[in-house]
């Protein structure tokens, strides 16, 4: 049983074939993926994934990269598509300063503005932070009580001290997927999360686990990722999986399901 806490099933990279995709995720026992949004376009595609398969879950949102397109009647799409029963956050938002594909400044005002949204949709937030900790912490902090329906730190790349000194604080859960394959010093940043808070996830199409560095990433690979944190933490991978579906059921709120 495994389940993938962040996916992006509707990027052109699958070219609209779920299909084979499909047949092998539920191969790999994956249960859940929860496939999130960038853009106004991928609020859409995400919902009609959501409405096709009936493991799939979404999320709403405007990714930093597209901070700059944030409008009124994108705003207003993320409050009518929160209604939707599988809308599970608001996400993917966040800063990132590696690749600056909108002004700082806009990042940052988007940022604070979906997380004022978001607690008033009554969501957790999926954050995307890169390179740009110091700001978005100030963020948090300025936000803090707006920040009480969850948050989960996707693709967790930030330092162990910052995730036992700031985010350990703020009830955080992270997920890691094919990067805790290849990076280094991982193991250090697992170590000062507690077991009840780590999600999985592949952020598929990209970061694809070693052995398969190359190839296009899919749920299906999540086996690769559990296995590599497993033996980080010290668990078994049946261990893992059980844990993190657990986990990413809480944070989403799925737990009935
Ligand atoms: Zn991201
Ligand atoms: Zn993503």
């Amino acid at each position: 049983m495994l389940f993938d806490a962040h996916a992006h099933l509707d990027d052109e990279k699958f070219g609209g074939e779920l299909d084979g995709v499909v047949e092998k995720l539920q191969k790999a026992g994956v249960v859940g993926v929860v496939n999130a949004a960038c853009d106004e376009d991928s609020c859409h595609t995400s919902l009609a994934l959501a409405e096709k398969y009936p493991w799939c879950y979404f999320t709403v949102g405007i990714h930093p990269h597209c901070a700059k397109d944030y409008t009124p009647k994108a705003e207003a799409l993320i409050r009518r598509l929160a209604a939707h029963p599988k809308c599970v956050a608001v996400g993917e938002i966040g800063l990132d300063y590696h690749y600056d594909n909108s002004p700082r400044e806009a990042q940052r005002a988007v940022f604070a503005r979906q997380l004022v949204l978001a607690d008033e949709l009554g969501k957790p937030v999926v954050l995307h932070l890169r390179e740009a900790y110091e700001d978005a912490n100030q963020i948090l902090a300025e936000h803090r009580d707006k920040l009480r329906n969850g948050v989960l730190l996707h693709c967790y790349s930030g330092s162990a001290e910052l995730a036992r000194d700031v985010y350990n604080g703020l009830d955080a859960y992270y997920s890691f997927g094919g990067a805790i394959t290849f990076a280094k010093h991982k193991d250090k940043v697992l170590a000062v999360i507690p077991p009840e808070r780590l999600l999985l996830e592949t952020d598929c199409p990209y970061m694809t686990p070693v052995p398969l560095r190359g190839q296009r990433n899919d749920p299906s690979l999540l086996p690769y990722v559990c296995a590599k944190m497993a033996e980080l933490i010290g668990k078994t991978p049946e261990e893992v999986a059980l844990l993190t579906t657990q986990n990413a059921r809480r944070f989403y709120r799925l737990e009935d399901q």
